[in-house]
C-alpha cells in the first residue's frame, strides 16, 4: 500500500509539474501575442425571448496560440490577470467591441448594446481606465448606454477597496452594469441595492438543469421576480435546448444567450445574423 501511496504521489508531483510548466508557457507567450495578432473577438447574440430579436451581443476573447491552437479564455485569463497583461488586453477588447458596435448600429439603423467581460483586476489602480473608454465612445459616436460591462459578483463584495467606486463612476458615464454568473460562488445579496445594476445573468449551471421539476425551475424563477422588482432585466446563459428557452419565458425571463440560438461568431458573422433578423 506505502508504495502504490509513493507511485500515485509520484505520478501526481508528474501531472502538477506538466501543469505548471504549461502555465509558464501560457504567461510567457501571453506577452507577444497581442501584438503578434493571435487574439481576435467573437460574439455571441443575446435574443429577446418574447419576440425572438436580437439587439445585443457579448463579445468574447479568443487566441490562437501558433503551436498550441485554440487556448480557451476560461484558462488564458486568469494567467493574464496574474502576470499583468490583462489591462493591455482588456483595452484591446474594449476597443474592438465598442468600434464592432458602432459599425454595427451604421448597419442595421437601430439600437444595438455590446457587452463586455471585466476581471475584477481590471479595475484595480488604473484610474484613467474610465476616462479612456468615455473619450473612446465619444470618438466613435457610440452612446454609453449601449455599452454594458459584465463583471462578477465578487468584485460588490470588495466594499472596501476602490472597485465599488469606479462602477459608480461607470454608472455616472451611463455605461451599464451586468452581474455575470449570478448565482454562483457569493452568496449576499445586500450589494443589488447597494448598486444599481441593469442586468443578472443566470449562470449556465442553473439554465443546464431546467426541468418542470428541478429546483433550478424554482430558482430561476425567484431570481427573476427579485430581479424584476428592483427594476433588473435577466440574462439567461447557457440555453442550449427548446425546452430550456420555453421554461424560461414561461417564467418571464427577459434574454437568453447559448448554443441554441447561436455560437459566439466572428464579427462578419454576426452581421450577417442581425441583417436576418430585421
Ligand atoms: P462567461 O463570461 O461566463 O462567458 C460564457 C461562456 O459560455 C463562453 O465561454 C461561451 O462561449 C460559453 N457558452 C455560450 N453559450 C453556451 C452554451 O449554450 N453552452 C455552453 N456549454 N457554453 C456556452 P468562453 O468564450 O470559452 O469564455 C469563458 C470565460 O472566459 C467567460 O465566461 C469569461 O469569464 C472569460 N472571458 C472571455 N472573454 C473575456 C474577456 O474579453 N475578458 C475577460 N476578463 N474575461 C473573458
Ligand atoms: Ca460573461
Ligand atoms: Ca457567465
Ligand atoms: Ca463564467
Amino acid at each position: 500500500a506505502k508504495s502504490a501511496g509513493r507511485g500515485c504521489y509520484r505520478f501526481f508531483t508528474k501531472a502538477m509539474q506538466q501543469e505548471s510548466d504549461f502555465r509558464i508557457r501560457l504567461s510567457n507567450d501571453l506577452h507577444q501575442a497581442l501584438h503578434s495578432k493571435q487574439f481576435t473577438v467573437h460574439y455571441q447574440p443575446i435574443v429577446e425571448l418574447n419576440t425572438g430579436h436580437i439587439h445585443k451581443a457579448e463579445a468574447l476573447l479568443r487566441w490562437q496560440h501558433p503551436e498550441l491552437g485554440a487556448v480557451s479564455p476560461a484558462i488564458f485569463i486568469p494567467i493574464a490577470e496574474d502576470n499583468g497583461t490583462i489591462h493591455e488586453i482588456g483595452n484591446w477588447v474594449f476597443t474592438q467591441a465598442v468600434n464592432q458596435a458602432a459599425h454595427i448600429q451604421s448597419l442595421i439603423g437601430r439600437d444595438f448594446q455590446i457587452t463586455v467581460n471585466k476581471s475584477p483586476i481590471q479595475f484595480k489602480g488604473h484610474d484613467e481606465i474610465i476616462h479612456n473608454w468615455i473619450t473612446l465612445l465619444n470618438d466613435i459616436n457610440l452612446p454609453a448606454k449601449n455599452v454594458v460591462v459584465e463583471i462578477t459578483e465578487g468584485i460588490l463584495m470588495d466594499v472596501v477597496g476602490d472597485i465599488p467606486d469606479k462602477l459608480l463612476a461607470f454608472r455616472e458615464a451611463g455605461i451599464k452594469i451586468a452581474i455575470d454568473d449570478f448565482g454562483t460562488g457569493y452568496s449576499s445579496l445586500s450589494y443589488l441595492k447597494k448598486f444599481d445594476v441593469d442586468y443578472l445573468k443566470i449562470d449556465q449551471s442553473f439554465t443546464r438543469h431546467l426541468s418542470l421539476n428541478a429546483p433550478e425551475f424554482a430558482l430561476c424563477e425567484a431570481i427573476v421576480v427579485m430581479a424584476h422588482r428592483l427594476n433588473i432585466k435577466v440574462i439567461a446563459e447557457g440555453v442550449e435546448t427548446e425546452l430550456q428557452r420555453e421554461l424560461l419565458k414561461l417564467i418571464g425571463c427577459d434574454y437568453g444567450q447559448g448554443y441554441l440560438f447561436s455560437k459566439p461568431v466572428p464579427a462578419a458573422e454576426l452581421e450577417i445574423l442581425l441583417q436576418k433578423d430585421l
